[in-house]
C-alpha cells in the first residue's frame, strides 16, 4: 500500500448550498439596513462554527432562545426554521422578526400546515435536530429515524384515517428510501407524496460522492459535527471506503494519520454549510505535506447554480 498522497479530487457540487447562502446574506443585509441596531440570531445561522464566529466578530449576537432577546429588538431565525411557538413568543415580546429559513424547509412547513387537519403524519428525520424540531412544531407528527421506529408505529397509527409522511431535507437518500419502503409495507394505505422532501443540495452532494467513490482510496469530508448533511456525506463515503474521515478545520488534519491509512488518491467534499475557505485551507495544508500533490475537480462534475432571492421586506 502506497503511503504517499499523489492526487486530490474535489467533488462538485460541494460546500455552500443556495439555502445557506440565502441565510448568510439575509443576516448581512439586515445588519446593513439597520446599522444602529443590535442584531440577534436564534441558534447557529447554519451549522458551521467558522461562519458563526465570523458573524460574531462583525457584532451579531447568537442566542439559544427568544427569552434572551430584549423586547422590541431584532431577531433572525436560522436556516433550519422554527416552530410556530417560537414565532408567537417573539411576537408577544414585540420583537421584529427576520426569517432566514431556507425556502426548501419552509416548503415542508407549508405542507405540514396543509395536512395537519386531515392526515396522520409520519416525520422521517433526526431527533433533536433544529429543522426536525421546527417542522414538527407545525402539527402532530410521529418521528421515525429508522425502519425499526416504523414497526413501533404499528399499534399507534389508525388505519381508518389518512396517513402520509414528510421528511427532513438533509437525510441520506438510500436510508430514507428504505424507511419509505417500510412505511408502505406496514401501512399500505399510506399516501405517498409526489416528491420527497430531501432537497436538491443534499441529493446532488450525495450523488457527487457516489460518482467519485470508485476512483479514490478515501474521502475527506469537511464540516461541523452538528451538520446533518455533512454527517450523511461521511456515512455514505465510509460505507464504500472505510478509510474515509471527517474534519471540521485544517488544524484537525494530521499527516501521520493520512499515511497510516495508505491514501494515494483522496477525494474531498464538504457539507452544505461548510465555507470554501475551509476547503482552501485544507488543500493548502495537504500541499504543505505533499508539495507534489495534484489537485483537480473530479471529471464531469457540475456546479450548484441554484439561487434564492431575499424577500423585499426583511423584517416582520
Ligand atoms: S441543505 Fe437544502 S434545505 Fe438545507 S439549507 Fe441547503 S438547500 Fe436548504
Amino acid at each position: 500500500m502506497s503511503n504517499q498522497l499523489k492526487k486530490v479530487y474535489l467533488a462538485n457540487p460541494r460546500g455552500f448550498c443556495a439555502g445557506v447562502k440565502y441565510a448568510i446574506s439575509f443576516v448581512e443585509n439586515v445588519q446593513k439596513n439597520f446599522p444602529d441596531e443590535q442584531i440577534y440570531v436564534r441558534r447557529e445561522i447554519v451549522h458551521n462554527r467558522r461562519v458563526v464566529k465570523e458573524m460574531e466578530e462583525k457584532g451579531i449576537k447568537f442566542v439559544q432562545e427568544i427569552d434572551e432577546v430584549p423586547e422590541n429588538s431584532i431577531v433572525i431565525f436560522s436556516a433550519h426554521g422554527v416552530s410556530p411557538e417560537v414565532i408567537e413568543k417573539a411576537k408577544s415580546r414585540k420583537i421584529k422578526i427576520g426569517d432566514a429559513t431556507c425556502p426548501l424547509v419552509t416548503r415542508v412547513h407549508r405542507k405540514a400546515k396543509k395536512l395537519k387537519d386531515t392526515h396522520q403524519i409520519i416525520y422521517i428525520g433526526h431527533k433533536g435536530h433544529d429543522e426536525a424540531i421546527g417542522t414538527m412544531g407545525e402539527a402532530e407528527m410521529y418521528l421515525v429515524e429508522t425502519e425499526n421506529d416504523v414497526e413501533i408505529l404499528k399499534d399507534i397509527i389508525d388505519s381508518s384515517k389518512p396517513l402520509t409522511y414528510l421528511m427532513q431535507t438533509t437525510l441520506s437518500i438510500i436510508d430514507t428510501q428504505k424507511i419509505v419502503t417500510k412505511i408502505s409495507e406496514i401501512f399500505p394505505f399510506v399516501e405517498n407524496p409526489d416528491k420527497g422532501d430531501i432537497c436538491y443540495a443534499t441529493t446532488e452532494r450525495q450523488e457527487a460522492v457516489n460518482e467519485m467513490i470508485n476512483s479514490i482510496d478515501a474521502m475527506l469530508v469537511i464540516g461541523s459535527e452538528n451538520s446533518s448533511n455533512t454527517l450523511r456525506l461521511f456515512q455514505l463515503a465510509s460505507k464504500n471506503k472505510s478509510s474515509s474521515f471527517k474534519v471540521s478545520s485544517a488544524e484537525e488534519l494530521i499527516k501521520e494519520s493520512l499515511e497510516n491509512k495508505g491514501i494515494s488518491v483522496l477525494g474531498i467534499t464538504a457539507g452544505a454549510s461548510t465555507p470554501q475557505v475551509l476547503v482552501d485551507e485544507i488543500i493548502e495544508k495537504l500541499k504543505s505535506f505533499y508539495p507534489e500533490v495534484s489537485v483537480e475537480n473530479f471529471p464531469d462534475s457540475r456546479e450548484d447554480k441554484m439561487n434564492f432571492k431575499l424577500p423585499r421586506e426583511l423584517l416582520k
